[in-house]
C-alpha cells in the first residue's frame, strides 16, 4: 500500500516537474565521482565559465556569443545545502583548492541565450553535486541483512589488511544472540568502518564495499541508522530473538536503507536529467593493476545504477530520466597534451563493459579526458640528448620528488611518463606486460596548485582548463540551441 501511494506521490512529482519544464526549460545535471575525484572543482570551473566566459571553442552556444548571460538564482530544493562556488572561487583565486565534496549540495544557474534562429531564451541548469560513494548503496536495497553481512565477512577473510584484523578480531569476539549493546554496536562499526577505509586507502580511492556513507556519512556521522556492522552468522540461521544483538543489526540496517538510501535515490537520483560520472583514472593506473580493475568495477556499479527499472524491486521509484551521460578522466593536465587521447582511450576501454552490458535505456553516452582547471603548462626538457615532452606547475608545499621536498612557491618542469598505447596492459603486472614489452606505467604526478588566474581585456578573471569546453557541448550544448 505504501508502495502504490509513494509511486502516486512521485507521479505526481514527475508530472508537475515536466510541466512546469515545459515552460521553463531545466537541466538537472548530476556530478557524481569517488572521492576527490574532482567535483568540486569541475563544478566551480563550469560556472565561471559560464558567468565569466573564457576560451571554449568547442562549446558553440558560448564561443559564438549565443550565451547573453548566466546567472546564480535561489535552488528549488529547500533541505538540499547550497554549492559554495564565492568561496571555491575565492580559494581558486589565491591558487588554493578548494574544500572537497563531502555530501549532495545543489546550485541554480539561469542562463539567457539567443537560440539559433535569434530568439531570446533562457536555460535553468540546476547542478546537483554528490559523492559517487553513495551510488555504491544501490544493491543494498535488493540485499537482506544476512547476505549483505556474509558478502561482507567473505571480503574480510580474503584481504584482511592491517585494519581488518583488528576488525576479524573483534568480530569474533561477538555474539548475534547475545543481549543488544550499544556500546558493542558503537566499537563494532568504528572498526568496521576503519577496516572499510583502509581498504579505500590502500587500493586507491577504489574499493567498491558499501555502505557508502560509512566512508562519505553527511550530516548523519553518529546517528543509529549509521551504527551497525556485519556479524559472523552461521548460515541459515534461525530467526533472531527480539532484543539480540542480530535483532539490532538488522534493524538499523534496515533504518539505513529506509533513511538513507530510498531517499537519496527517490529524491534526488531520480530526479537528474543528464550525469558527469568523474574518475581520477591516473590514481588508479598509478596504483597498479588491481587499482585499474577495481576502476573498472566501480564504474560498472556506477552504470548499473542507470539502467535500474526494469527488472528490480524499487525500480518503478526510482527509474532514472537520464538522457546523457558523460564519464570524464580528470586531472588531464597533469599529462603532456600527446597523452591525453591515450588518456581517454584508456577510460573509453575500461567502460566499455559496462556501457555493453548496462541497458541504458537510450541514454548518449561519451567519454572525455580533461582537466577542469589546467594548472600546468607543456614544456620541453633535453634530456641525454632526448626531448622529454613535460609538464611544468608549481607543486603544493610538502610534495616530495626525488627527495627533494616543494615549498609550493617553486615552478618546476618534470616528466610525467608515458600511458601504455594498449589499455590492456594496465591489467598486467610490469614484469609480464605483452610481448615482454615494458608496460611500468611509472607515471610521476606531482600534486600541483591552480594557476595563477589570467585576466581578459576586460579584467575578468578566466581559468586555463583542457576540454571542458567538450564536456559542456555534450552535456548541454543541445539544449542551447
Ligand atoms: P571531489 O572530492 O570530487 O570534490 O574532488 P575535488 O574537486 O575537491 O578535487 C580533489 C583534488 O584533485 C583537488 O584538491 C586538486 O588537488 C585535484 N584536482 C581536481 N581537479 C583538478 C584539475 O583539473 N587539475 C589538477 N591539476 N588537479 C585537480
Amino acid at each position: 500500500m505504501f508502495e502504490f501511494l509513494e509511486q502516486i506521490r512521485l507521479a505526481g512529482r514527475a508530472f508537475a516537474e515536466f510541466s512546469s519544464h515545459l515552460f521553463d526549460p531545466t537541466i538537472r545535471l548530476g556530478i557524481t565521482g569517488l572521492s576527490r575525484a574532482g567535483k568540486t572543482v569541475f563544478i566551480t570551473a563550469l560556472i565561471n565559465a559560464l558567468t565569466r566566459g573564457g576560451r571554449f571553442p568547442v562549446f558553440e552556444a558560448l564561443d559564438s556569443g549565443r550565451i547573453a548571460r548566466a546567472r546564480l538564482a535561489p535552488q528549488p530544493d529547500d533541505g538540499v545545502p547550497r554549492f559554495d562556488v564565492e568561496g571555491n572561487i575565492a580559494a581558486l583565486s589565491q591558487r588554493n583548492w578548494p574544500e572537497s565534496t563531502r555530501q549532495i549540495s545543489e546550485l541554480r544557474l539561469v542562463i539567457d541565450y539567443q537560440s539559433k534562429n535569434g530568439a531570446q531564451r533562457t536555460l535553468t541548469l540546476d547542478l546537483v553535486d554528490y559523492p559517487g560513494e553513495w551510488l555504491l548503496d544501490l544493491p543494498l536495497l535488493e540485499k537482506s541483512y544476512e547476505t549483505w553481512s556474509a558478502e561482507s565477512v567473505t571480503m574480510l577473510r580474503q584481504a584482511p589488511g592491517t585494519a581488518g584484523t583488528a576488525w576479524s578480531a573483534f568480530l569474533s569476539s561477538l555474539d548475534p544472540s547475545a543481549a543488544e549493546n550499544e556500546q558493542t554496536a558503537i566499537e563494532a562499526a568504528r572498526l568496521f568502518t576503519a577496516y572499510l577505509q583502509s581498504r579505500r586507502e590502500t587500493n586507491e580511492g577504489m574499493s567498491l564495499a558499501p555502505p557508502g556513507r560509512f566512508l562519505m556519512p553527511g550530516d548523519l556521522a553518529g546517528t543509529p541508522a549509521l551504527t551497525f556492522a556485519p556479524l559472523d552468522l552461521a548460515p541459515h540461521a534461525a530467526p533472531p530473538a527480539a532484543g539480540s544483538l542480530h535483532a539490532m543489526m538488522i534493524r538499523r540496517y534496515e533504518a539505513y536503507q529506509d533513511i538513507v538510501v530510498r531517499p537519496f535515490f527517490r529524491d534526488h537520483f531520480a530526479r537528474l536529467d543528464r550525469q558527469i560520472v568523474l574518475v581520477d583514472a591516473m590514481a588508479a593506473i598509478n596504483a597498479g593493476p588491481r587499482a585499474v580493475h577495481e576502476l573498472q568495477q566501480a564504474l560498472g556499479a556506477v552504470l548499473d545504477c542507470f539502467h535500474v527499472g526494469r527488472n528490480t524491486l524499487w525500480g518503478a521509484l526510482f527509474r532514472p530520466r537520464i538522457g546523457r551521460i558523460l564519464l570524464a578522466a580528470t586531472k588531464a593536465d597533469h599529462l603532456h597534451q600527446t597523452s591525453h587521447d591515450r588518456l581517454e582511450h584508456i577510460l573509453r576501454h575500461l567502460a566499455a563493459p559496462a556501457v555493453a552490458k548496462a541497458d541504458l535505456a537510450g541514454a548518449l553516452v561519451d567519454v572525455a579526458a580533461l582537466a577542469a582547471v589546467r594548472a600546468t603548462r607543456e614544456a620541453t626538457v633535453e634530456r641525454g640528448g632526448e626531448r622529454l615532452a613535460c609538464v611544468a606547475g608549481t607543486p603544493l608545499a610538502g610534495e616530495v620528488f626525488d627527495g627533494h621536498i616543494f615549498d609550493g612557491a617553486t615552478e618546476v618542469a618534470f616528466f610525467p611518463g608515458d600511458l601504455p598505447s594498449n589499455p590492456d596492459d594496465l591489467f598486467r603486472p610490469s614484469s609480464v606486460a605483452a610481448g615482454g614489452g615494458r608496460h611500468d606505467p611509472d607515471l610521476r604526478f606531482l600534486k600541483v596548485r591552480p594557476p595563477a588566474p589570467s585576466l581578459t581585456a576586460e579584467g575578468v578573471a578566466i581559468l586555463p582548463h583542457i576540454r571542458l569546453d567538450r564536456a559542456l557541448q555534450f552535456l548541454i550544448g543541445d539544449r542551447l540551441q
